[in-house]
């Protein structure tokens, strides 16, 4: 409690979460407008999946063994006694809602795209938050590798019509193989790791026994050394899954998108088969590099209990994107918060400039004026400090007569414009 008798609150936003300020959020709203138009263009259709999911959805789809799933998932028991987890990604659930509701069945296929937060329980840093958001795709029902193709080039297009310029971003690719090649050659790292375990962290010698792949994503510098001399699945690809790789590669060559292909890249999550792929870029970002990344994921829909299904796509994160844009230069302005402010010479006029201003916005304008009654002095001070063109000075004189002044607030000229037409002469000034 404290002095005044009142239950004192922690009034803080959870740890690695963060408010979205306006300036924040307006760049979160651009880059969903961008990803809009430009999605639609690919034919990308929007879906929304619910923030919390059964959580045999997240650990069937992505692994018991993958970090997310064993260490970093927000799960807890509903009041009904199930066991429900915040969404860590996105991909799972939108399979998840594809197979529930028939979105691909007899061989259709469908693209999906969406926008939300996510939860990770992660230690937050810079470019790591416990609720991030991201902007996803889903290519269902796509076998082919020109969908793979597709699917990079529409992420890479998506940062460049952000404005990070191409030449800021380093394109990795791999292939994971599939069900054919790819359990082999996870005994075979298991086996490596085993062989080295004395120069490996505790935690990659456990890993030969859960999740062997993630071993190369160590950031310890003996793993990571040790794991350099290891066996690459690149060369022991079964002849299906090294001709799709062949395949993708070639298309983004034909395209002329340059990429490196970083046979180490495995990603977190068990669900990927054959292509994956991760955008990084060096300003600004310190270790937490990736932008975006994603792959194909041929099996999952079976995971499910569904028909075999194949299915790819990507996910990119907001807060990284951001500093991303920021490293290049772009800032995303708003609009100004007023075109218009409707300011009146005393209180007596308070209602006049209310039905003025109600006037303007049904035009269409953004007007403002003020609600707190302040000073002719104020209120042209406020004008100015969001951003209006021009000021409507309603005065007893000019209403009596059914007008007001108006003033354009570059060139300072004022003219006394009937209000019948002073909409229109806004819009002129406007331009
Ligand atoms: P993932 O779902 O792990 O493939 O991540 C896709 C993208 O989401 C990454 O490239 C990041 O941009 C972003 N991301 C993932 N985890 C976080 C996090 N904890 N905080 C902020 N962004 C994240």
């Amino acid at each position: 409690m404290d002095t005044t008798g009142k239950v004192s609150m922690n009034a803080r936003a959870p740890k690695g979460t963060a408010d979205m300020l306006p300036d924040v959020a307006r760049a979160w709203e651009h880059l969903q407008r961008t990803a809009q138009t430009l999605f639609a263009r690919y034919g990308y259709e929007p879906i929304y999946t619910p923030i919390f999911e059964h959580t045999e959805v997240f650990t069937r789809g992505i692994g018991e063994a993958t970090d997310i799933v064993s260490k970093e998932m927000y799960t807890f028991e509903d009041k009904g006694g199930r066991s429900i987890t915040l969404r860590p990604e996105g991909t799972a659930s939108v399979v998840r809602a594809a197979l529930e509701r028939n979105l691909v069945a007899n061989g259709q296929s469908r693209k999906l795209y969406y926008a939300g937060p996510m939860f990770r329980y992660e230690r937050p840093q810079k470019g790591r938050t416990r609720q991030f958001w991201q902007i996803g795709v889903e290519a269902l029902g796509m076998a082919e590798p020109s969908a793979d193709a597709e699917v990079i080039m529409l992420l890479m297009c998506f940062f460049e019509e952000l404005g990070i310029p191409r030449a800021n971003m380093r394109l990795l690719i791999n292939s994971m193989g599939d069900e054919a090649c790819r359990p082999a050659y996870r005994e075979k790292i298991a086996g490596f790791i085993r062989e080295h375990d004395a120069e490996l962290c505790e935690e990659c010698g456990r890993r030969a026994e859960t999740n062997p792949l993630r071993a190369f994503d160590c950031k310890n510098p003996g793993c990571c050394k040790v794991m350099a001399e290891a066996p690459l699945l690149r060369d022991e690809l079964c002849d299906k899954c090294a001709a799709h790789y062949a395949a993708v590669k070639e298309l983004l060559d034909g395209l002329g998108v340059g990429y490196e292909e970083d046979p180490s890249l495995v990603r977190g999550l068990d669900y990927y088969t054959r292509t994956v792929f991760e955008v990084q870029v060096d300003a600004g970002l310190g270790s937490q590099n990736a932008i975006g990344g994603g792959g194909r994921y041929d099996r999952l829909m079976e995971e499910y209990g569904g028909p075999a299904t194949p299915g790819l796509g990507f996910a990119l994160g907001f807060e990284r994107t951001l500093l991303a844009m920021e490293a290049a230069g772009v800032t995303v302005l708003g609009p100004a918060l007023a075109e218009v402010y409707v300011a009146r010479v005393d209180d007596s006029l308070a209602g006049a400039a209310f039905a003025i201003a109600q006037e303007l916005r049904d035009g269409g304008i953004a007007a403002e004026l003020d609600h707190q009654g302040r000073s002719l002095k104020s209120q042209f001070k406020q004008a100015d400090r969001l951003g209006a063109r021009a000021v409507v000075v309603v005065g007893p004189d000019e209403l009596a007569t059914g007008a007001v002044t108006l003033r354009d607030m570059s060139t300072k000229d004022e003219t006394r414009v009937s209000l019948d037409t002073i909409a229109e002469r806004i819009k002129t000034l406007l331009g």
